[in-house]
């Protein structure tokens, strides 16, 4: 079975609420109660030096009776909820918020010793075993003259501030809890708008390696999995054209050499047992010479097209005049078009025109046009070979009025194989291949050609080039 996300995530998700709890009633429980604890004896201290200046000085001075000052910080006590005293040096409890006094009988404090502070304000405990339960003491000293006569003590039970405490922590502890619900939406919605799509685009790319592409991959999201999935789909549609591109391309290829060959086999056989006789045999010759041709010509021109390759073709660009290259091309059709009393006329720009291109590759352009314009053309008939300059750019045109194309085949006419039904009683040898050759010659200058045909009436093909600046040297 293949292993999935969701463990991993879940098992994260249960580590993160683990550790969070665990946090606050660790960490941020420590954190909380010292901060309770400092803040609560911090405000008690200023309550006790409150006393400490104020009534136990007048007390000691004896500007105010006893039971005035035992009124007060009764009041006092209500007040803080927290016991009061003061206290001698020796440790004898002078006044208690919460008791009487009996002058005579003061209760004692064995061992006391402010010293047992520890340098701070304020302590925690039961206070030399006084109290039965924990007590937060903070002390504030009684000077009189410069002299430390005594001490007001305020002790609070530290459950009053527990109660604080939890009350606290249990808001951490409902803080924790929404978090983790929130994150528990977050991960469903992560789930839903990372994980299912990627399941569904992972199991979309693994037919297409299977090469099955018309797949379909159902995610529309307006972000990187949708465009991921997008990019996919495109990708596999462009495998799928290509594989059908190919398949036709062999099957296309295939027919092709098949054909020739079938009819070379069939005459040579036929000469061989005698069915042709041998004052016959010149005329099937002749056939078969033809269909070599033929061949031959096929296989140059796929080998030509096949060294186009995938990223274009080298192009070894030059300076030349393309006015001479048009005169030189139409040169080598002498033959043929005196046999089809075909004439040419070159309408040139210029004495001289100067463009920058692969000139032998522009000569095969010419070559297969001009070739084109003949095989198609009737007798008695001529072509326009023409040059012009517009915007910096040379355009070569080749016009027929020949047999034309039909509007349906216009489109059709690039690519590889293709042949018009029109043409195929004019020419036989043709292999569909002429045109295929051209388009990529002019692609891989990154320049155009356009055709423009009227079946019945004529053919005229325009590619541009780019024209030699003298300037731009
Ligand atoms: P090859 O060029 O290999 O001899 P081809 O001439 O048949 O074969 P292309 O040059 O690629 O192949 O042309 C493809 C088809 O386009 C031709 O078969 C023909 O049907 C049509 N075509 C091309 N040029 C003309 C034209 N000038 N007039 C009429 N039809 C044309
Ligand atoms: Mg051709």
């Amino acid at each position: 079975m293949k292993k999935t996300i969701y463990p991993k995530i879940f098992c994260g998700y249960l580590i993160f609420g683990i550790v969070g709890f665990i946090v606050v009633s660790t960490f941020t429980s420590r954190i909380t109660g010292n901060y309770i604890k400092k803040h609560e004896s911090s405000s008690l201290y200023k309550e006790a030096t409150i006393i400490a200046s104020d009534y136990a000085v007048s007390y000691y001075n004896n500007d105010i009776t006893l039971a005035d000052f035992e009124e007060r910080i009764e009041a006092l006590d209500n007040y803080l909820g927290a016991q009061i005293w003061v206290i001698d040096i020796g440790g004898d409890i002078l006044v208690n918020s919460e008791k009487k006094t009996d002058l005579l009988n003061l209760e004692n404090i064995e061992n006391f010793d402010i010293m047992d502070f520890g340098g701070k304000y304020y302590k925690t405990g039961t206070f030399y075993n006084y109290f039965q339960e924990e007590q937060l003491s903070v002390f504030a000293p009684i000077s009189i003259n410069y002299k430390v006569k005594g001490y007001v003590i305020i002790h609070k039970p530290m459950r009053s501030l527990s109660a604080y405490h939890f009350g606290l922590l249990n808001i951490s502890y409902a803080t924790l809890a929404i978090l983790f619900l929130c994150a528990l939406l977050l991960l469903i919605l992560f789930v839903r708008s990372v994980i299912l799509p990627m399941r569904k685009i992972t199991r979309a790319a693994n037919e297409y390696a299977n090469g099955n592409f018309d797949q379909k991959i159902d995610v529309y999201s307006n972000d990187e999995i949708g465009y991921l999935a997008a990019s996919l789909s495109y990708m596999a549609n462009e495998l799928k054209t290509l594989e059908e591109d190919q398949r036709k391309f062999v099957s296309n290829v295939s027919h092709d050499f098949r054909s020739p060959l079938t009819s070379i086999k069939g005459y040579v056989e036929a000469m061989l047992d005698g069915t042709i006789p041998p004052e016959m045999q010149e005329k099937y010759l002749n056939i078969i010479l033809f269909e070599t041709e033929r061949l031959n010509k096929l296989t140059k021109s796929l080998l030509e097209l096949n060294k186009f390759g995938k990223h274009g073709m080298m192009i070894d660009t030059s300076t030349f005049d393309i006015n001479n290259v048009v005169k030189m091309t139409v040169r080598t059709f002498e033959g043929t078009c005196k046999e089809k009393r075909i004439s040419f006329e070159l309408i040139l720009t210029g004495k001289e025109l100067y463009v920058k291109a692969d000139m032998s590759k522009i000569q095969q352009v010419i070559y297969n046009l001009i070739d084109n314009a003949i095989k198609f053309s009737h007798h008695d008939s001529f072509i326009t070979v023409e040059t012009t300059i517009k915007n910096e750019k040379v355009f070569v045109s080749v016009k027929d009025k020949g047999i034309g194309i039909p509007g349906d085949s216009l489109g059709k006419i690039w690519e590889r194989f293709y042949k018009t039904d029109l043409s195929r009683g004019k020419d036989k040898k043709g292999t569909g291949l002429g045109l295929a050759i051209v388009k990529e010659i002019i692609q891989a200058h990154h320049e155009n050609i356009n055709v423009i045909s009227t079946e019945g009436v004529g053919t005229e093909f325009i590619f541009s080039l780019p024209l030699y600046n003298k300037e731009d040297e």
